[in-house]
Order: structure tokens, then C-alpha cells, then sequence
């Protein structure tokens, strides 16, 4: 029996391979054009970053990272998510002695031990822009404007911007405070086993469960906006004042909540009702605590991710670039020529092919029509003598054909 890929792990053809290419570069386009440039972290870390950065306490560390011992049993784990690394690899480098603000772009494959399914593989793909060394609001503001022109240039629409201030540690204490004793006030039998758990240890994670019945319990908790203290307020402020003026619409969402104590202030969702369900196809926000958290300066951040097998099912179908020429060979000595045709016209910055399997005038016809080429350009022994190619335009109503000398053939395309 033959080899098979690992279970989750998929490989990609056109067209898919193709739509990922494509945002890669729209990504590199759009987010160059806002200064940040491209870092590429290696794909295996020590288990401990993961754990340090992402929170022990989390799914993702208790139950799916792909984690395994080099053969010196150390520990290392397939990066599960962008940030940790890109945070390393940012403290390792002392990044923070050479530019005040370091806006950094990532793409690349992420891991995660889940069960397969529709949808959910264990390997998938991330766009990341993280930008550390600015704690102001127009940084906020000018992140979600990049994301949200990425999006659109991409070809998405229907897309919508939920936002939320989580707020600074001391504003988020009291909010945290008034929570729980909100939580403790309903019939708690109610919840779900998970936020019976966390309503005392991580209160505002019950506020995203998907749960109906938590959802319906919580929709008249107090709002943690409303608690934001002045400082955490007027950042707010400036962020939604500067994407209104950028026209970026925004809907504020209470319930957008993250769990880890590093968040803070600004937190975002862009989510699509392109494919019925509303669909999450990124998120982000602040996270100032996290670059000493993991062991360096005192600095801020903030950043999103992108989840780019979620916007290949979004993105709007393209038509695939046609080849500029097909080459048909018929006769003696007919190949070699074809052969030369093929790379000099190549050299000279036009795509497209012939068949080196020769066959007959109707198969390599065939193949020409397949290629969705523009031009056919048939060499035959006549042509081969008189230094002439037959042009046969394939767009044109009744393909005409007509024919011109071998070296003009670059002046068609
Ligand atoms: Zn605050
Ligand atoms: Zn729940």
C-alpha cells in the first residue's frame, strides 16, 4: 500500500493553492503599504512558550497542542497559534533597541491536535500582523483599518466589525467584581458545567459561551464598558472616532470578551454573513502585558489573526490567468523549433506551453484549447521552411488563422 498523508493534514491543488497565494501577496501589498514587514518564525517551539503565553489553563495547552520529545526528550510543540513566537522571536532580538514600534506581518501554517473534521484540520493557515511598542489609540485604529482593507481588497463583503474595551487591570477588576456578584445572583443550576467552573476563576469567559442558556442568562449582565475607567475610555474613544472617520463601521459588542489577563482595551471580531451562519474570519486586540509576561520589557502590543481557510470559502471566485501562446508542433523536425519558440517567448515574459509528447494535430489541438491559451501557434513543416508561425487568436469568433514571420511572433501578446 501506498503512503497517505497524515489524518488533518491536507494537501493543496489549484485552485486552492492558487486563493492562498493570492491573499498571501494581497496581504504583503496592503500591510506593506502600512509599514509593517514580513517575519518568519520557525514552526516548532519550546512547549513553554505555548504554555507561558497562552495560559496553562486554556483548551489550547490543556488539550490541543501537537506536542512531542526530540530525540534528546525535550519538549517541543508545533506553534498552535502566531503570537508566542512572533513575541519571542521580538524579545530574543532586543527589537525594542533598534525602532520604537515594530509593525511585523506573519503568514504560515499553525497546528492543532483536534479531532479532524469538516472544516477543523489539524494543520491550517494564519495570516498574523502584530505591531509591539505603541500603547496610543490611532495604533488600534490604524491595525483595524489595515484588516479591514486587506479584507476588502481580497474580494470579501458583508463583513461586520464587533468591537469591545476590555479595559486596563485595575478598571477591569471592579468590572470583574460586579460580574460575578451579578452571576451569583441568578439561578446558577442553569449554566453550563464549564461556566459553573470558570464564573469564579475567569468570569468574563462566561460572557462568550455559546450555550443557549447561558447566553439568554447573561444577556442582562452588567456591560464592561461601564465600567472602564476614564484613561481606558478616552483610548476607547479615539479608536472609534478615527475608524468612523475612516468608514470603517463598527458594532459595539459587549460580549466579545477574552480570557487571559494580558488583554486589555481594544478587542475586535470581523465576522461574515456571506455563508449563512455568521462566521468569525478574524480577531484581535490589545495585549500590553504580554511582552513581559514572557520575559521582556515593559512593552505593548496589539494584533490580529486571520484564518485563511475560512476566507478561501469567502473569497469570490476569479477567473484563472490565461496563458499568452500553446505551441503545436506537426512534422519533421517541427519539435525542435517548437521547443525553441516556447523558450524564447518564456524569456521574453509570456507564459505558456506545448506538448513534448507530440500526437496528433488533433490531440495537441486539444491541449491548447485546454490550456485556455489566448494564441494557438502552430509550426508545420511549410512554416518550418519559411521561417513562419500559423496564429490561430482562440478568443476570436471562428478562429481565424493567419500567419506571421517566427521572430514577430512577441508583437501578438
Ligand atoms: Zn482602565
Ligand atoms: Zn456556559
Amino acid at each position: 500500500m501506498s503512503v497517505t498523508s497524515i489524518k488533518g493534514f491536507a494537501d493543496m491543488f489549484p485552485p486552492e493553492s492558487d486563493a492562498f497565494t493570492f491573499m498571501e501577496a494581497k496581504a504583503r501589498e496592503v500591510f506593506g503599504r502600512c509599514g509593517f514587514v514580513e517575519l518568519r518564525t520557525p514552526i516548532v517551539e519550546h512547549t513553554e512558550l505555548f504554555c507561558r503565553s497562552i495560559g496553562e489553563e486554556t483548551d489550547v495547552v490543556q488539550k490541543e497542542m501537537y506536542t512531542f520529545p526530540d530525540r534528546k526528550g525535550r519538549m517541543l510543540t508545533l506553534r498552535p497559534e502566531a503570537t508566542a513566537g512572533v513575541m519571542r522571536a521580538y524579545i530574543q532580538s532586543a527589537r525594542h533597541t533598534q525602532e520604537p514600534v515594530s509593525k511585523l506581518f506573519t503568514t504560515g501554517p499553525m497546528f492543532r491536535y483536534e479531532r479532524p473534521q469538516k472544516g477543523r484540520m489539524r494543520q491550517f493557515h494564519q495570516i498574523n500582523c502584530e505591531c509591539l511598542g505603541s500603547s496610543s489609540p490611532y495604533t488600534d485604529a490604524e491595525l483595524i483599518v489595515a484588516l479591514m482593507t486587506f479584507l476588502q481588497e481580497i474580494g470579501l463583503r458583508d463583513l461586520s466589525l464587533k468591537m469591545n474595551s476590555l479595559g486596563c487591570p485595575s478598571c477591569r477588576a471592579a468590572y470583574k467584581k460586579a460580574l460575578i456578584a451579578y452571576l451569583e445572583g441568578l439561578d446558577t443550576e442553569l449554566l453550563c458545567d464549564d461556566c459553573k467552573r470558570r464564573m469564579h476563576t475567569n468570569p468574563l469567559r462566561v460572557l462568550d459561551c455559546k450555550q443557549e442558556g447561558c447566553k439568554s442568562l447573561t444577556a442582562a449582565a452588567p456591560t464592561i464598558l461601564d465600567y472602564n475607567c476614564p484613561d481606558c475610555r478616552q483610548h476607547f474613544d479615539v479608536v472609534l472616532r478615527m475608524l468612523d472617520a475612516a468608514k470603517v463601521p463598527v458594532t459595539l459588542d459587549s460580549c466579545l470578551v477574552r480570557g487571559l489577563d494580558y488583554y486589555c482595551r481594544t478587542t475586535f471580531e470581523v465576522v461574515s454573513g456571506a455563508i449563512g451562519a455568521q462566521s468569525s474570519v478574524a480577531g484581535g486586540g490589545r495585549y500590553d502585558g504580554l511582552i513581559k509576561q514572557l520575559g521582556g520589557a515593559d512593552i505593548p502590543g496589539v494584533g490580529f489573526a486571520c484564518g485563511m481557510e475560512r476566507l478561501a470559502l469567502l473569497l469570490p471566485q476569479r477567473e484563472a490567468l490565461r496563458p499568452d501562446f500553446f505551441v503545436v508542433a506537426m512534422g519533421q523536425g517541427t519539435q525542435d523549433a517548437a521547443f525553441g519558440l516556447v523558450n524564447s517567448l518564456r524569456r521574453q515574459g509570456f507564459a505558456g506551453d506545448m506538448s513534448h509528447a507530440g500526437g496528433s494535430f488533433k490531440s495537441q489541438m486539444r491541449q491548447a484549447d485546454k490550456s485556455r491559451a489566448r494564441f494557438c501557434l502552430i509550426i508545420g513543416e511549410e512554416e518550418l521552411a519559411q521561417g513562419k508561425v500559423s496564429v490561430k487568436n482562440m478568443l476570436a469568433e471562428g478562429k481565424e488563422q493567419h500567419s506571421v514571420p517566427m521572430a514577430g511572433v512577441a508583437e501578438l501578446f
